[in-house]
Parts: structure tokens; sequence; C-alpha cells
């Protein structure tokens, strides 16, 4: 399938989702994750109107950016290593896996603007699941108040990997409980607005469940 038909039929989706749930489709931002996929159909993604890419490596992301540059929005969605920071910091327009205060303060101190990130909770219990554990959240983010180019602008999470839709809603929803917890603290620093969760077996649920950001790779760009 063409990027653009898999685009065409999720925006579909996205608006039927929304109309169900009485939600806004303009709130959903959907992010094309282009790590398994080549330069040329990544290009396909950005000739077919979408502006946001996600990467999760630090090596394709530079790969990837130095064909296609600015034509795009760069999300980086993966686990980042404080070492790679400095090379890819400039370029990405949100860091989606903030997860630990080494990374923050490699990117506070390797950049001069405001990196809007998302900090990465593990809200499924699974041990392979990056982020911290829900209960550590709220102080991670009070201690990041002295980094003064990293702004929170929401939480990130994976479900499980089950069929049981129950616990993938269980997953999103606490993600959302969460982030309602931090707004409340009213942090200058974390605004913490948006939710990115749902991926292409699950962004349906996400949305339901108040999903502003939704990272899709498989359904969108792969060749399935
Ligand atoms: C790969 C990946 C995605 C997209 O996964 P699909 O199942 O292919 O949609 C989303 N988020 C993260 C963090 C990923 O690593």
């Amino acid at each position: 399938m063409s990027v653009k038909q898999n685009y065409k039929t999720i925006k579909q989706d996205i608006v039927d989702t929304c109309r169900r749930v009485g939600r806004d489709p303009d709130e959903v931002t959907t992010i094309a994750v282009t790590k398994y996929v080549t330069i040329d159909r990544a290009n396909e993604a950005i000739n077919a109107g979408i502006t946001e890419l996600g990467e999760n490596r630090s090596d394709e992301f530079l790969n990837k950016y130095q064909a296609i540059g600015q034509a795009a929005n760069w999300h980086f969605i993966g686990t980042l290593q404080s070492r790679k920071v400095k090379d890819v910091i400039d370029n990405v327009t949100m860091v989606h896996s903030l997860d630990r205060h080494s990374l923050a303060k490699e990117i506070n101190k390797r950049t001069n603007r405001t990196i809007p990130c998302f900090v990465q909770v593990n809200t499924s219990g699974e041990d392979s699941k990056h982020g911290l554990e829900p209960e550590e959240v709220k102080l991670f983010i009070e201690q990041l108040s002295s980094y003064s180019n990293i702004k929170v602008v929401g939480l990130m999470t994976m479900a499980p990997l089950v069929e049981d839709e129950s616990m993938i809603r269980k997953s999103f929803r606490s993600l959302k409980e969460l982030r309602d917890d931090i707004q409340q603290l009213n942090l200058s620093f974390a605004p913490c607005q948006h939710l990115s969760m749902g991926m292409s077996h699950d962004f349906q649920i996400a949305i339901e469940e108040g999903a502003t950001h939704i990272r899709i790779g498989s359904k969108l760009v792969g060749q399935d």
C-alpha cells in the first residue's frame, strides 16, 4: 500500500474515533515512525502530507536527517544515549523518551533552545519496557526545574504487547491520570499538556483515552 493510501485510512480512523468520544481530531498529531523504512519511503510520507517523522536511534535519525532535513519535524522516540545527545539535539523537534536525570542534564548542556520533552513512563509493569515507574514521575519532574532548556510538554508510554484490550486501555488511562496530577502542580517548566501514546495496533484506544500524539510505524509507512 502507498503511504498516501495508508494515511487516508488512518486519518479516517482518527476522525471516527474522535467522533465516538467527542474529541476534536485536530487535537491528535500523527507521527510517522520511519525507523524500519528507507529514505524513499520517508519521503513518500512527506509527499503524502505528513509533517512529523519519528526515529528511535540516533544513527538512523542522522542518516535520514541528512537526506530529508527540515522538510519534516523530527521526533526522537527511542532510548537516547547521553553521548549521542550532542549529535542530534539541535535537529529534533521533540524528545519523547526522557527517562533519566543524566539525559536531562546532557540535553540542557548541549543546546541553547528550549527542547519540548515527554517523560517516558512504564505503565505496563513489564520489565522490558523503558521509562520511569509511575510513582517516580512527580519527583523526577520537580527535579528538572534547574534545567532551563527543558520543557516537559507531556508524558509518553508504550502499552503492553497483549491482545487484552482492557490491559492496554488501563495502561493509557493511568498515563492520563498521572498527566492530570502533574498539571495540578502548575510548574512553569512542566505544563505537561500532552500524551504521546498509541501505535499501529492500539492508536484508537489511545485516542479514546486522550492521546495527543500517536506514533505509527508499520500501519502507516510499513510495507504491510
Ligand atoms: C517502533 C515504535 C513505534 C511504532 O510502532 P508500530 O507498531 O510499527 O506502529 C512507536 N513508538 C515507539 C517508541 C517505537 O519504538
